[in-house]
């Protein structure tokens, strides 16, 4: 199973990290109760950069909180 990401912008589906190197791009945040995620989860997650060609920022967010896993994407301001 997998899924292709999408800009939530404009919805191209041509998407690149950061301008770094790959690594760069990904930050993973550890699980603290009382940090929210930008998905709005508490608990640890990951982020990871990424731009449309059309120069929309967005980061692909993974978290989890007591059993449970979330992923989406949040624009970035
Ligand atoms: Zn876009």
């Amino acid at each position: 199973m997998q899924w292709q990401l999408k800009c939530p912008a404009c919805g191209i589906e041509e998407v690149e990290q950061g301008a770094g190197p790959d690594h760069e791009a990904v930050t993973v945040h550890p699980d603290r109760d009382s940090h929210g995620s930008p998905l709005g989860t508490r608990g640890g997650y990951v982020s990871v950069e990424l731009t449309c060609a059309a120069g929309h920022g967005f980061d692909f967010v993974v978290s989890n909180h007591k059993g449970a896993e979330f992923v989406g994407v949040v624009p970035r301001t």
